[in-house]
């Protein structure tokens, strides 16, 4: 198989390899993404954040001032918006029609609507085409609601990540506030359990953990011990 061990139950990626797909589900604000980037790092693999691709696509309409209410009028502009991820540096960039909108993209009223576009069919199948073209070649830590289960149902490891409602809100406000965005509590609460409801009961590739995935709670856990756990999870999941 193609993975060797380097220390208990961990995996690391050698040179030439087949390199593996690995998903990770979850509710928002979960640290999925920091798991996810992180575990990319350490295999030298490439990390892709599918939720960045839907907020780029509400980041457009909002600037354009569209009806988010209004699927015609969404579905009419589908094929004039280009989404791509590009990693420069340590940084993954997020481009919406050439530009640079990574840091829009991450505002309140992006995270207010996005959920609501997502459900749109014809904008889901748009994205998980790019998506799966991004993994066909292996080597890659996605993240995002419907990875496992619709984008790479093939994928040879599947998390899907779960916290105590408190703990996600005060992560999710302190990444906020990192990026010098000021939100109560209560609005983070709001919009994550908004997003969480949405989410999880819309028609087309709803939130929910794939059958093969394994659940994995890490209130308690520290980033680094997340990724320990995670590492040591691949170890052993790709020996089953
Ligand atoms: O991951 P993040 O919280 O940035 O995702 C923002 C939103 O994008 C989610 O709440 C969800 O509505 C949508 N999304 C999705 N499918 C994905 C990733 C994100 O519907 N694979």
């Amino acid at each position: 198989m193609m993975i060797i061990r380097s220390g208990k139950n961990s995996f690391a990626a050698m040179p030439g390899e087949k390199k593996i797909n690995i998903a990770i589900d979850g509710y928002s604000a979960c640290g999925k993404s920091t798991l996810a980037r992180g575990l990319a790092d350490a295999l030298g693999y490439l990390y892709i954040d599918s939720g960045a691709m839907y907020r780029a696509v509400t980041w457009y309409f909002i600037e354009k001032g569209t009806d988010i209410g209004d699927p015609a009028g969404i579905r009419a502009e589908l094929d004039r918006i280009d989404v791509r991820l590009e990693r420069r540096g340590n940084e993954l960039i997020t481009l919406l029609n050439g530009r640079d909108v990574s840091e829009e993209i991450r505002r309140m009223d992006v995270s207010e609507k996005v959920s609501e576009i997502s459900t749109l069919p014809e904008l889901r199948a748009k994205l998980v085409r790019l998506q799966r073209a991004m993994a066909e070649k292996g080597g890659v830590v996605m993240d995002g609601r419907d990875i496992g289960t619709v984008v790479m149902p093939g994928a040879d490891i599947k998390i899907f990540m779960t916290a105590d409602f408190e703990v996600r809100v005060q992560r999710r406000m302190a990444e906020l506030k990192g990026k010098g965005i000021e939100a109560t509590f209560e609005e983070v609460a709001e919009n994550l359990r908004h997003r969480d409801h949405i989410d999880s009961s819309r028609k087309v590739s709803p939130l929910k953990k794939a059958e093969d995935a394994v659940l994995f709670n890490n209130s308690e856990l520290t980033r680094g011990q997340q990724l320990t756990w995670a590492r040591n999870w691949a170890g052993v999941r790709l020996t089953m």
